[in-house]
């Protein structure tokens, strides 16, 4: 066990709670596959008290001003600042990316409750002229009430820190299922709101065998909401379970982000950048640039730019601060690239670097470039979810559109260009939830964050993040 890893505990009606006969699992580190602590599982009991204490809460939670409210997430944020490292360690112990990178995730999931704090105090309502003289309409937002969230591994901070500070700003109540894989990170999260002052049953954290925490939770009458960040498949089934009884949803799902790169683009800097982004949290990222297409007058120019790149990164232990990617977090990941990659090279594609697993002990991956993939490659329409670049020339402004839009995905997309007109081309014509150009910084507080098509419903943070955990209610007043 490893010193800076703290005990696995259950949080319900403002309680920690440890393995007490629970059932439970192990913690692996995916860095040398050891074991870095038990968690236990909520027993049926346990999920009926979290829900029960959630909606005990809710009464008092939503009468509390929304600068009560806005206090208790400010203190916390504060909290998070002063722990950062401690989380921060956790999360490479048990996610395996480097720890500067996880330090940012946790000083991003501060900026997400001092979002949501400042946020909450400014949910305005408004008032629409009568059709009358005497006739007075009025829009309230109210809490929805209380609300259910699963949460995945691959952003064990900012994928709870949204869900969490979303609900409580609003001033709804919650359970929280976090990835069962990274529960420190989030239990960490949680406690800071603790020590913050929040009240008992307001926010309850469990864990267990997800379909049965989901199965449970969505099917009682109390929750009117859920929130999930995971794959598409998954979400398609959290979402037909809950349409059973009409709960509202939040839903963050995959994506296969194109990437065009125009002819015009500075190579280098479009290079630099892209592999800086490709391989950040070893590509495990649902907003990662995954297919490449690259205008055929650069494309040489920047496969070599692409791979000189990509050859130089130093992989290794994600507490070794000179690490820029370490391992993946879990050994389905291996076996899907393993699959993956064969795949297409049997179809004609050329591997540039990597393609195969690090030998020794952890879930290592090499960071892999491919090239020339043709467009039936399990990789061009499966989301990889690993270190890996797929590029292919383009031609023109038709061919980058058509397939960029191929996919049923619509989460993110990138572009490299100078010219104004591309970027208004590609502004109106990728079928996306959010674009980056000349940037891969789509993701932040005070901005929406969500896909279109099947890459999921709605937003987490900027202002709609907010309205997510509001129903509106018309009030028409006449004398
Ligand atoms: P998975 O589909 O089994 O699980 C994805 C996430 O959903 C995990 O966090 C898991 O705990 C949770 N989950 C699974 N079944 C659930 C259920 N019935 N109820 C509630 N939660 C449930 O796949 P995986 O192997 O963990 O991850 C691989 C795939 O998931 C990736 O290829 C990627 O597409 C997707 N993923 C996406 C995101 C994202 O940020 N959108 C995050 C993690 C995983």
């Amino acid at each position: 066990m490893s010193q800076a890893y703290p005990q696995l505990q259950l949080f319900i009606n403002g309680q920690w709670l440890s393995a007490d006969g629970r059932k439970s699992e192990p913690v692996i580190n995916p860095l040398d596959e050891s074991t870095l602590g038990q968690l236990p599982h909520a027993s049926p009991a346990d999920l009926q008290a979290a829900l029960q204490a959630a909606n005990a809460a809710f009464e008092g939670w939503k009468r509390t001003s929304p600068l009560a409210r806005s206090d208790i997430l400010r203190k916390a944020a504060s909290l998070i600042r002063e722990r950062a490292d401690h989380i921060a360690r956790c999360m490479t112990l048990e996610q395996g990316k480097p720890v500067r990178e996880a330090k940012l995730e946790v000083l991003a999931a501060a900026d997400t409750y001092d979002w949501y704090a400042e946020e909450g105090r400014r949910n305005y309502g408004r008032l629409v002229p009568g059709k009358t003289p005497t006739q007075r309409i009025a829009v309230h937002h109210e809490p929805v009430g209380v609300c259910a969230a699963f949460a995945p591994w691959n952003f064990p901070a900012i994928t709870p820190a949204r869900k969490i500070a979303g609900a409580l700003a609003a001033g709804c109540t919650l359970v929280l299922k976090p990835a069962e894989e990274t529960p420190a990170t989030a239990q960490e999260l949680v406690r800071v709101l603790h020590d913050a002052g929040l009240p008992a049953g307001v926010l309850n954290m469990v864990f267990g065998v997800p379909a049965e925490v989901s199965g449970y939770l969505l099917d009682q009458p109390e929750v009117a909401k859920f929130s999930f960040t995971g794959s598409t498949a998954v979400g398609k089934m959290l979402a037909s379970h809950a349409a059973k009884s009409m709960k509202r949803a939040t839903l963050e799902l995959g994506g296969h982000a194109p990437v065009i790169v125009w002819k015009d683009a500075d190579i280098n800097k479009a290079a630099d950048a892209l592999v800086a982004g490709k391989f950040r949290n070893a590509g495990q990222v649902c907003i990662s640039p995954t297919r490449f297409y690259v205008h055929r007058d650069v494309f040489d120019s920047f496969v070599s730019a692409f791979v000189e790149r990509t050859k130089k990164l130093k992989v290794g232990n994600g507490l070794d601060e000179s690490s820029q990617m370490g391992p993946l977090a879990n050994p389905r990941r291996i076996e899907a690239l393993t699959r993956l990659i064969a795949d297409a090279q049997e179809k004609g594609a050329t591997l540039h670097t990597g393609g195969k697993r690090m030998p020794g002990k952890g879930f290592f991956w090499e960071p892999t470039v491919i090239s020339n993939l043709p467009e039936d490659a399990g990789l061009m329409n499966e989301e990889p979810f690993g270190p890996v670049a797929l590029i292919n020339p383009i031609a023109d402004m038709d061919e980058a559109l058509k397939r960029a839009n191929r996919l049923q995905y619509g989460l993110a997309a990138y572009a490299f260009t100078q010219d104004s007109a591309v970027r208004q081309q590609l502004s109106n014509g990728v079928q996306t939830g959010m674009l980056g150009i000349n940037t891969l910084n789509i993701s932040m507080a005070e901005a929406p964050f969500g896909g279109v098509k099947e890459s999921g419903w709605g937003s987490e943070c900027g202002i709609e993040g907010l309205q997510a955990y509001c129903n509106i209610k018309l009030v028409s007043e006449d004398q």
